[in-house]
Order: C-alpha cells, then structure tokens, then sequence
C-alpha cells in the first residue's frame, strides 16, 4: 500500500471508523463510481455508503459529477476522490498533532515527574508532589522519582518523522 493510501485511511477513520474507510477502499479502487457501485464493491447498505459520501463530501474530500438519464430524466452521482484536498486535510491534521506533540515535550523537558509504585496510572510533577508532601494521592504509598528520558526520546522521535512527512 502506498504511503499517500495509508494517510488516506487514517484519515477516513475520523469520518465514520470502518464504514468509511471501506468506501474509501471502493473508490480508490472503482476510481469514480455511482453510490449503489461503492456499496456492492464495500458490501455496505446504500444507506450508510450515502451518509459517509455526503460526510466526505462535505469536507472536500472527494467530489461528484452529476450525469442525467436520458430516459428516465434522473440524476446520477459519481464520486470521485479529491486527492488534492486530502493532501491538505491530512497535513491539517498532522501539523496540528506536531503541535500538541511540542507542547508535550516542552512539559517533560521543564518538568521532573514522581510516579508511585503501587498505582500504574499515576504520574505527577515535582510541583503536584510537594502538595501531597510526596505521598501518592490515590493511596497514600511514597512518590519515587521517575526518570523521563524514555518518555523525552520518545516524543522527540515522533516529533522528527512527523516533520520529515510535512517536509516531503
Ligand atoms: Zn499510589
């Protein structure tokens, strides 16, 4: 699968989970196709492919053509994937989370952090744990410090390949 498929399915789960990622799938695949085409190709109801359409549709992500029956004088959709206006979303999207990563990393570069022993969800600063006199709020065990260059290293490296991607 290729990098820019892969983005695109990540980001069809903000639109919907496992119904839109399968017409996502439908129509990369059919390339432009009528609603009743991407629900026998996803194996989904006309019903939930046209909310997950119009979803798509109403965040430019993809666009359609209207074609008119001769015959029977009715309007036809086809949907196509907009690739243009999904490169831009997603980036939306990253520099965003790039964002909040920073931000994240700042706070554990400034801070030191005191975790107990007995309580694996609790994590707090040096400054939260003088509040406590160093004693674990839900249980009342000691804080022990706890090394952050793990949490630090991690996010950092997040941080590069996240850049790297929007650099691309
Ligand atoms: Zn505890």
């Amino acid at each position: 699968m290729s990098a820019f498929n892969e983005e695109l399915l990540k980001a069809s789960k903000l639109f919907g989970g496992e119904d839109a990622t399968k017409v996502i799938k439908a129509l990369q695949k059919l390339v432009e196709a009528a609603d009743d085409e991407i629900a026998k190709e996803a194996d989904l109801s006309l019903n939930i492919v046209r909310k997950v359409l119009y979803k798509l549709y109403d965040h430019s992500l993809i666009t359609c053509t209207r074609e008119r029956n001769d015959q029977t004088g009715w309007y036809t959709f086809r949907w196509q994937i907009q690739r243009s206006q999904l490169d831009a979303f997603i980036r939306i999207k990253k520099r965003r989370i790039l964002e909040k990563l920073r931000t994240r990393l700042k706070f554990e570069k400034e801070h030191s952090f005191f975790i107990c022993k007995k309580c694996p969800d609790v994590r707090v600063t040096f400054e939260e744990a003088i509040e406590t006199a160093f004693r674990c709020g839900k249980c009342g065990d000691q804080y022990v410090s706890s090394n952050n260059e793990y949490a630090v290293d991690k996010l950092s490296g997040t941080i590069e390949k996240l850049q790297k991607e929007l650099n691309n």
